[in-house]
């Protein structure tokens, strides 16, 4: 039940309703601790009482709303399936997973004999079933009462005329119904339920600045005063440029200067958090997912530590990570060097980035 429950609700689920046998509900609540989003309705005496109470108890949605029924004994549906249905209910009354029948079929005779059966259009329907909440209410009203008992909503929609769809099954999806099917599930629950690959990446950059004549430099997205500035095309913030062209690296997109020449007057003064957004949005759009970021600013002056909170919080809204996954540091170089006899100014950052495989 929890299985089920949660990759409906990761699929978009708005309201979960459980329908459980009167006397069970802390069973439900045992299940789903630690879940939103779902409430228990009270079972009937059939198939067909239950998932209509499920129904009414979302008596407050739009009836044109989408809603599905779902075996809880079916505990491998995933996401994929859940949208592969409503697209396919878009253009109908219903849409079920079904898969095509594989194995021969046979009918045994009065005389003990056999016959064989074409499994040409033949179909093994799957949940979940999705429909439009109104519309499966008003065909569980219109079965007939001599009719029996159906054995799905689809069952229903069918005989209230209603077109059903039919959606990609999988043997994933399969009812565990005998005690050697929970054997066959246990086997499978790593596979079933393993988290899509993905692969850690990392990036490096370095960037320098020269000072000259001025009042202020911006580091890390921050102002400093300072009796010098740093010069560049833009800001001339050295740790967003070394940190913009880490992420870059983390997904192999060349480096700051193919995506922000500074040949291009666009450029000029501009705030480098500009730069940096675009490379976060890069590594957004293919999936990525910023593990954490670290930065070096190497200088003599301006003196660093005085600023590194206001810089990690700047850092951690620009990329929305929390603080403890943004770290900025300094170091001088003994006055060696260009930094060391105040020139300018460098910085490094280091980034991993968590990417789909
Ligand atoms: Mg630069």
């Amino acid at each position: 039940m929890r299985w089920s429950a949660q990759a409906l609700l990761d699929a978009g689920a708005r309201r979960l309703v459980v329908v459980i046998p009167v006397g069970d509900e802390d069973l439900a609540a045992e299940a789903l601790e630690g879940l939103n989003g779902w409430s228990t309705a009270p079972g009937g005496a059939t198939r067909a009482l239950s998932v209509q109470a499920g129904l009414n108890a979302l008596a407050d949605h739009p009836a044109d709303e989408p809603v599905l029924i779902h075996d809880a004994a079916r505990p491998f549906v995933t996401k994929g399936h859940v949208e592969a249905l409503l697209a396919a209910l878009a253009g109908a009354d219903g849409a079920i997973p079904a898969l095509p029948v594989a194995d021969t079929l046979k009918r045994d005779l009065e005389d003990g004999g056999l016959v064989t059966v074409s499994r040409e259009h033949l179909w093994r329907a799957q949940t979940p079933q999705a429909f439009r909440r109104g519309q499966l209410l008003s065909a569980y009203a219109a079965w007939p009462k001599d009719a029996g008992e159906p054995t799905d909503d689809a069952g229903v929609m069918e005989r209230a005329g209603g077109r059903v769809a039919l959606a990609p099954g999988d043997p994933l999806l399969m009812k565990l119904t005998y005690p050697e099917d929970f054997t066959m599930a246990e086997a499978l629950a790593p596979l079933a339920t393993a988290p899509a690959a993905r692969v850690t990446c990392v990036g490096q950059g370095f960037d320098a600045h020269r000072f000259g004549p001025g009042d202020a430099v911006w580091l890390c997205g921050v102002k400093i005063e300072h009796d010098k500035t740093l010069i560049g095309h833009s800001d001339a913030d050295a740790g967003l440029h070394a940190l913009t062209d880490a992420l870059l690296g983390t997904i192999g997109e060349g480096d700051i200067g193919d995506h922000f020449p500074p040949t291009d007057p666009k450029w000029r003064g501009v705030d480098s958090a500009v730069f940096l957004s675009h490379a976060v949005d890069l590594v957004r759009a293919k999936g990525g997912q910023i593990v954490n970021v670290d930065v070096t600013l190497i200088c003599e002056r301006p003196r660093i530590k005085a600023h590194r909170a206001a810089m990690r919080a700047r850092l951690a809204t620009l990329l929305d990570l929390p603080e403890v996954r943004v770290s900025v540091k300094a170091t001088t170089t003994e006055r060696m060097g260009f930094t060391g006899r105040e020139e300018g100014l460098a910085a490094q950052a280091i980034v991993a980035v968590s990417l789909p495989a």
